[in-house]
């Protein structure tokens, strides 16, 4: 299967970016479940999310994404940032159950100098307290582009999270083609190598949606820098070697390009044409 849609604004809730989708050619979507800035999150409305589990049923849509704020940062050095992303996170979760099977997607945080061990353990206190055992929801991993002191741009710091997780079967990873190329890693000529490597050390049962960047910086630039579908460092071939490629088949694969909704549509309607 193929499912491809872009980042949508959720300021009309769910069921109007059901139809938003719909009415661009996508078959998913990803929003913020707050503001991304900020913290808030709008009341949870269950006639809203029945009308978009409606929608998405009978168009055959694949798991929708819903992203955390940028705002959460779990590996903190500040215990006020870390009660934050606790807060958040606890709270997605519970509303995000009610959408089975939805994808909600994090940065793992920057450990603004504390070190990646002291980061990654305050991220686990976190998951190990709010994920719980027969979940509907699938938590992931973003893989980050390695901008100052990012966690998660490399599949080795992705897996020991993973490791530490009390409820590793429902933590999964979401690839951003644009952080992992700024990463260092190939997803051009290498993509196949790129996934081996992925394979070896984390599993490619673990990805669970794709974000599908051009970047406008070179490989392992780690600066984080979106570009438009075939506008970048990666070009119109080897994105047309990651949508048909079968490890991603069946994964929501996301846009998240600089575009308004008219420039979503149109790259929506090139990859469509590039499938294969
Ligand atoms: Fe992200
Ligand atoms: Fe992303
Ligand atoms: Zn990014």
């Amino acid at each position: 299967m193929f499912y491809i849609g872009c980042h949508l604004s959720s300021s009309g809730g769910y069921a109007a970016m059901g139809e938003e989708a719909l009415r661009i050619g996508a078959n998913t979507f990803q929003f913020f479940t707050r503001n991304p800035r900020g913290g808030s999150a709008k009341k949870f409305d269950p006639d809203d999310a029945a009308k978009l589990i409606s929608i998405m049923k009978e168009n055959s849509f694949g798991p929708i994404v819903a992203h955390a704020p940028y705002t959460l940062n779990p590996a903190s050095a500040e215990a006020k940032t870390r009660e934050f992303a606790d807060m958040v996170f606890k709270d997605d979760i519970e509303t995000l159950e009610h959408i089975p099977g939805t994808v909600y997607n994090f940065h793992p945080g920057s450990h603004v100098g504390q070190g990646v061990g002291t980061g990654v353990g305050h991220i686990l206190n976190m998951l190990n307290r709010h994920m719980f055992h027969g979940m509907k929801t699938k938590v992931t991993l973003e893989t980050m582009a390695g901008k100052g002191s990012e966690i998660g741009s490399t599949f080795e710091e992705l897996k020991t999270i993973i490791d530490g997780c009390d409820f590793a079967k429902h933590l999964y990873v979401c690839l951003d083609t644009c952080h992992v190329s700024d990463a260092g890693y190939d997803v051009c000529e290498g993509l196949y190598g790129t996934l081996e490597e992925f394979d070896k050390i984390i599993g490619t049962k673990k990805l669970a949606a794709v974000h599908l960047n051009d970047s406008k910086n070179p490989r392992g630039s780690h600066k984080d820098r979106h570009e438009k579908i075939g506008q970048g460092f990666l070009g119109i071939e080897n994105v047309e070697r990651i949508i048909n490629c079968p490890v991603f088949d069946g994964l929501p694969i996301v846009l998240e390009t600089p575009n308004d909704i008219d420039g979503y549509e149109a790259e929506i309607k090139l990859l469509r044409g590039m499938r294969k």
